[in-house]
């Protein structure tokens, strides 16, 4: 089976560590950063950095319609953190000119975990993973406020005795975490995208 060839889009953040995670998995990775290079990938991973400066770019460089157009048209995409947000339908606590590619079901608010907080890692129930926990690193992280009935929620982050706060969810081949699993060495979120995208080919 030839490998999926996987984009990562690259006007902002860490392009580099997914690029390595998606090749330990199987990939043909590529960064996109251009809609000629968008054409020619079977799927997209967005990301973390900073969703505005994200979003500002996309728009300065032409991108952002032609993303929404792939992912319409069915490109399995997988976000992580501002990426999370960039599929986001509805964004809390963004800039009123900030713009999204849009997809999941869901509301996102930015920087949710609050200054004291703003960075750390926890070992994350993640069963769509297997029973091991991931080690999940959270830097500036959105969460998810709500989403719509088509959302998987594939993890949660207690902090007390609630039922937690939503930090991953798919909703078809679309897939977001809240966490930087490029930043980790344990490839199985990316896995898992790689997957979803074998299957949708
Ligand atoms: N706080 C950033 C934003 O709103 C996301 C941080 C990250 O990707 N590590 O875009």
């Amino acid at each position: 089976m030839t490998p999926p060839t996987v984009g990562v889009l690259s006007i902002q953040g860490d392009v580099r560590e997914h690029l390595r995670a998606l090749e330990a998995c199987g990939a043909r990775p590529r960064p996109v950063g251009s809609v000629e290079a968008l054409a020619e990938v079977d799927a997209l991973v967005i990301p973390g950095g900073e969703s505005t400066a994200m979003s500002k770019l996309a728009i300065l460089d032409g991108l952002l319609e032609p993303l929404r157009e792939a992912r319409r048209d069915g490109m399995p995409m997988y976000g992580s953190c501002a990426g999370m947000i960039m599929l986001a339908d509805r964004v809390t606590d963004a800039r009123p000119d900030q713009e999204t590619v849009g997809g999941i079901e869901m509301t996102v608010r930015r920087n949710a975990f609050g200054r004291q907080v703003d960075s750390f890692e926890v070992d994350l129930a993640m069963p769509a993973l297997g029973s091991a926990p991931f080690p999940a690193v959270f830097i500036r992280a959105p969460w998810v406020e709500s989403i719509g009935q088509g959302v998987d929620v594939l993890a949660r982050v207690s902090r007390g005795a609630d039922e937690g706060t939503i930090v991953a969810v798919r909703q078809g081949p679309l897939l977001a975490t809240a966490f930087h699993p490029e930043l980790t060495g344990d490839v199985r979120v990316h896995e898992l995208f790689v997957e979803m995208v074998r299957d949708q080919a």
